[in-house]
């Protein structure tokens, strides 16, 4: 079975986030990337189920810039064999990504593609599912268990106050949750192996696919910024705070 797995590149986790002066967007500005959390979650559970003798190739998708083709060589170096760069430099929104990757399923068959539930930059949590709905195939997210089973597979789903599971018939699509694995590092023979892998190029346009956005930002604010907290001396001096300053108790 092949599997199609789509990593999106992300500001890094870490970094603190600076938005541009005139509040347009997040200022991108020497600011370290990285994979998405939940994509390389999704790009270890495609690693095991090739471990496992289930997946015969992963191949790895990445919507972005030329820059993008980093996270596309970490997956490689993770265990991915092949990957495809859809190179463009427009921001495209969720459902343009879901219609290119439905282009791919098109042309590359694969019996399971796995995604993140969510990008941590847009938190949209919508690409699957719309890749679900334009491709007409079952899909089962928040995965916190994904288990292959003849003609099926069975997700373990993270739901408000427990969990889920479904049966879904292949080829299917799968949303990582947090809890369905513990991504691994990429050794250094890993990494310099990668640089072999095959890395195709594509553009929209390539696919037929138009993918200018009806989505416009108008404005990206900051959160509120916190006043510096202080240091009381005793219990009774905290009580007696939170009572006449603070008004909480
Ligand atoms: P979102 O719907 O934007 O929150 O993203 C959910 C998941 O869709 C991500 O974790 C990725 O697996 C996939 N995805 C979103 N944008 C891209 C992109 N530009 N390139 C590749 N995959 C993407």
């Amino acid at each position: 079975m092949k599997i199609l797995v789509a990593v999106k590149r992300v500001i890094d986790y870490n970094v603190k986030i600076r938005v541009k002066a005139d509040n347009s967007d997040v200022d991108l500005t020497n600011v370290k990337m990285a994979m998405n959390p939940f994509c390389e979650i999704a790009v270890e559970e495609a690693v095991r189920l090739k471990e496992k003798g289930i997946a015969t190739e992963i191949v790895v998708v990445s919507v972005g810039p030329k820059e993008a083709q980093e996270q596309l060589r970490t997956a490689l170096a993770l265990g991915a064999d092949r990957a495809i760069q859809i190179e463009t430099d427009e921001k495209v929104d969720s459902l343009g990504v879901a219609k290119l990757l439905a282009k791919l399923v098109e042309e590359e068959q694969p019996g399971l593609v796995v995604l993140g539930k969510q990008s941590i930059d847009s938190d949209n949590n919508q690409t699957g599912q719309m890749l679900g709905a334009l491709t007409g195939m079952p899909q089962g997210t928040f995965a916190s268990e994904v288990v292959v089973d003849g003609e099926k597979v069975n997700v373990t789903r993270e739901i408000d106050g427990g969990l889920q599971t479904v049966a879904l018939t292949l080829p299917a699509i799968v949303t990582t949750d947090l809890r369905l694995n513990e991504p691994r590092y990429a050794s250094l023979p890993n990494i310099m192996k990668a640089k072999r892998k095959p890395l195709d190029v594509k553009t929209p346009t390539d696919l037929g696919v138009d993918v200018a956005s009806k989505v416009k930002t108008l404005k990206v604010e900051p959160p509120a910024e916190r006043s510096a907290g202080i240091k009381v001396g005793s219990v009774d001096e905290l009580v007696e705070k939170l009572k006449n300053e603070a008004k909480v108790i």
